[in-house]
């Protein structure tokens, strides 16, 4: 009732700009102290049951640090979640949405005590190398090291099962690697859990793609149980008239050759993808967009738009989307406040060039129109409202379709849902028997706490599956 909510902030934009460090800022942990206090343990906690996707614990976490017990504090927060260094960095936080003191004052900063609590944990020496007490025959792969891969592959090992990891790509962590850019989450974080995790006795089996260099079913007869985890990163095209010229990339090809340059990787693709110098389109408004337009501004574009088909939101929660739910509401990202310009509304509907190559965009307005009572609205062309955009480069930024053509979909038989995604019983099992799924593989493009909630509950049903229950 007396403390305010404080926020970190980010590094000054003029700094952060020449580089790819973490642009957020972290409180000292005597504010840390401070912000748990604001916490108000509230009979039933939304925060927790309602809008955590793995359930933290969160009032029993923020108790222990306002009472300066932060090793109980980081047990706490373990128990509930696998890997709370990647969600403190890069969570949206619903369970600030949904946190009590939220509904006439400002939430609780659980992200930032959640980010604290583990990274004080590391520093303290609170986590080292456990390995299981009990280790049993069953042995279990898992393919692909993204969030959920990793989340399934830490419980069942820690529960004592013998596990392997295989992912197509040179390292672990999916699109915390290779997709997320290092302005939000460094890739040491994620180099250090790996290391952690095969210090516990974790396999990780890199540069394999499961259906090319080795097939599901081999896997299926050599393993007790299988998971897929190869998440969704079939991207959503914009098929308009030049659509096959130079110059108009997917933002997962764009962001992937950024963070190997970072990491010093090798970029193995045959053409370098770069803003530099350019005027760039990123096609989309969301999270995705956002993480185009910071690494396009870093890499020292001339302009950069972003072009969004939906309407602007309003500027606080909107009355379709009451707390404790997550707010339909503007949003402005450390990209947004670094430069570019965001425009709302807009459809593309031709690119045009010159010998192959992009020149300029052809575009219009959209008005949002349901076209019966009832029925969801959708986009109808404003007349007299066309413009012309010149540009050098565009990212598609417009969500993914699914998992893909995944050559051990088709070589394993694995049916679909009606949303494109590996389908699965409550228990996470294929159509195959033994054979699990986990993560944006089956429920679509989603966000990292979601996946480690998936992850974490496909190895229950595995566990189940081979017999030895839960933890
Ligand atoms: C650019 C971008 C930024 C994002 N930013 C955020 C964010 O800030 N916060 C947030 O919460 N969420 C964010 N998300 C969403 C989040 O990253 C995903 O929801 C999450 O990574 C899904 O995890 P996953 O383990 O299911 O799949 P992925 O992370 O996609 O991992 C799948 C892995 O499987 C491997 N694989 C696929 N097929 C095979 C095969 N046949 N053989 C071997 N390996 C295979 C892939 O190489 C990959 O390593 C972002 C997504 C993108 C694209
Ligand atoms: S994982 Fe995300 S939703 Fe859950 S407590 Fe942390 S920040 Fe909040």
């Amino acid at each position: 009732m007396e403390d305010k909510r404080k926020d970190p902030g980010y590094r000054p934009k003029d700094e952060r700009l020449r580089d790819y460090r973490a642009v957020e800022r972290q409180l000292s942990y005597e504010e840390i102290h401070q912000q748990a206090s604001r916490c108000m343990d509230c009979g039933t906690p939304f925060c927790h049951a309602y809008g955590c996707p793995v359930v933290n614990v969160v009032p029993e976490f923020n108790h222990f640090v306002y009472r300066g017990n932060w090793q109980q504090a980081l047990n706490i927060l373990l128990s509930a979640n696998n890997f709370p260094e990647f969600t403190g960095r890069v969570c949206p936080a619903p369970c600030e949405a949904a946190c009590v003191a939220g509904i006439n004052g400002d939430p609780v900063t659980i992200r930032q005590i959640e980010l604290a609590v583990i990274e004080r944990g590391f520093e303290s020496g609170y986590i080292h190398t456990g390995v299981p007490a009990v280790r049993y025959n069953e042995r279990v792969a898992i393919i692909g090291s993204g969030p959920a891969g990793l989340a399934v592959a830490d419980t069942l090992n820690r529960a004592g099962y013998r596990v392997t990891v295989y992912d197509d790509a040179r390292y672990p962590g999916g699109i915390l690697r290779y997709g997320i850019p290092d302005f939000k989450l460094e890739k040491w974080a994620v180099e250090r859990r790996i290391k952690l995790m095969e210090e516990e006795g974790i396999v990780f089996e890199t540069g394999v793609t499961v259906g090319d260099d080795i097939s599901c079913r081999y896997l299926t007869r050599h393993f007790d149980a299988v998971c897929l985890a190869c998440g969704a990163r079939e991207p959503r095209d914009l098929i308009v008239p030049g659509r096959d010229l130079k110059g108009i990339y997917f933002a997962m090809d764009y962001l992937t050759q950024q963070n190997k340059r970072v990491s010093g990787e090798a970029v193995d693709s045959s053409e370098e993808i770069t803003a530099k110098g350019k005027t760039v389109i990123v096609m989309g408004g969301g999270d995705t967009g956002s993480d185009c337009l910071g690494t396009a501004l870093r890499q020292g574009a001339k302009k950069v738009y972003q072009f969004e088909i939906l309407p602007k939101p309003p500027a606080n929660r909107s009355e379709s989307t009451p707390w404790p739910m997550w707010p339909v509401m503007l949003r402005q990202t450390h990209a947004h406040k670094e430069g570019g310009e965001l425009l709302w509304s807009v459809m593309t509907k031709e690119f045009s060039g010159e010998k192959g190559i992009l020149k300029k965009l052809l575009c219009a307005e959209v008005e949002w129109v349901a076209a019966e009572e009832g029925k969801l609205p959708v986009p109808v062309e404003k007349p007299g409202t066309d413009f012309e955009v010149e540009a050098d480069m565009v990212l598609l930024t417009m969500g993914f379709v699914g998992p893909g053509k995944n050559r051990l979909i088709d070589e394993m038989g694995i049916e679909l849902n009606s949303t494109g995604n590996v389908k699965a019983d409550e228990r996470h099992m294929t159509n195959i028997e033994g054979l699990f799924v986990a993560g944006d593989m089956t429920r679509g493009q989603s966000l990292v706490v979601r996946a480690i909630a998936d992850g974490r509950k496909a190895a229950q049903g595995i566990m189940a599956y081979l017999n030895k229950g839960g933890r």
